[in-house]
């Protein structure tokens, strides 16, 4: 999952990719953040307990993570800016150089080098092979979903977790969903910034308006800054899981080079790195053009995307 996110992510688009650990133990602390939390069903005799990730002793990446929560960090955003951040995220790319990267090619027990060569050639970094760069941005979104099924199903069938979850939960929902209450807090600076009107139709937004993402969840499901905007319930509903046309694409390039630093400077608690944003954008436009895809435009109207969407974006 970090792999194929800091692979989307890349600024240089490059193949192959050298990829530093420091930024894959920061992929791991965003990843893991919300897990440090305990979690509780609400199922009748559950109690709440931080999760545990493995059957041994708990994970060592949430340990180190519970510093910073222990210290008074509530949002990933405050743990980032703290002066702890970059001992923690060092100690996790140790973890993470001696663990998943040496078991992540053992296919049947047997190590199988198709994604980097293990041991790694260089100190310090994972060097992707030709053409798994490529591979894993053609295939983020799929990667995603079947980590994402795979790590929940470990968590739920570990028997230390089930005093805390129970027969019923919302699991999925609490190890990687934003809390509900986390993004209604965007909505008055955005409220400000489109002067209560929908992002999409430009009409007026009366009572509360729903938290779009831009770039759509399903995606690429993770919350940053910059891909929020405000939209009526009806509009988001419409717009589902397509991507924006190019009118509303260029208006939220135009919406983040004038309120870009205030968007990252106010919504504190998200990862709000605009060049990433952006990056991302360009992904997944360049994905849909080069599928024949369309975006939405309002309503049940929808009008083939053009290479110019990318253009906006470089
Ligand atoms: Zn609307």
């Amino acid at each position: 999952m970090a792999l194929a996110e800091l692979a989307v992510e890349d600024s240089g688009r490059s193949d192959p990719l050298v990829i530093p650990m420091a930024a894959i133990g920061e992929k791991f602390a965003d990843l893991y953040w919300a897990q440090t939390l305990p979690y509780a069903s609400g199922a009748p005799g559950c109690s709440p307990a931080i999760l545990a990730q493995n059957q041994g002793k708990q994970a060592a990446v949430i340990n180190g993570l519970l510093r910073l929560r222990t210290a008074g960090m509530q949002t990933i955003g405050e743990a980032r800016r703290s002066s702890d951040w970059p001992d923690v995220v060092r100690d996790i790319a140790q973890t993470v150089a001696g663990m998943p990267i040496q078991y992540l090619q053992n296919v049947g027990g047997t190590q199988v080098p198709f994604l980097y060569d293990y041991p790694l050639a260089e100190r310090g970094k994972v060097n992707l092979k030709p053409g798994v760069a490529f591979m894993l941005r053609t295939f983020a979104a799929l990667i995603q979903q079947l980590a994402r099924a795979g790590w929940l199903n470990h968590v739920r069938q570990n028997q230390r977790n089930h005093q805390a979850i129970g027969r019923v939960d919302d699991l999925e929902q609490f190890m990687f969903g934003t809390p509900r209450a986390a993004l209604a807090g965007v909505a008055p600076l955005l409220n400000q910034i489109q002067s209560k009107k929908c992002f999409y139709c430009g009409e007026g937004l009366p009572g509360t308006p729903d938290v779009d993402h831009f770039i759509p969840w399903i995606k690429y499901p993770r919350d940053l800054a910059h891909n929020f905007v405000l939209a009526h319930a009806g509009c988001n509903r419409r717009k589902s899981d397509m991507l924006a046309a190019e009118r509303h694409l260029e208006r939220w390039v135009m919406r983040n080079a004038d309120y870009g630093d205030e968007i990252a400077g106010e919504l504190k608690g998200f990862a709000a790195d605009l060049t990433c944003s952006h990056r991302v954008a360009h992904w997944a436009y360049e994905q849909a053009i080069t599928a024949g895809g369309s975006g939405w435009v309002v309503g049940r109207t929808t009008e083939r995307l053009s290479t110019s969407c990318l253009a906006m974006l470089a």
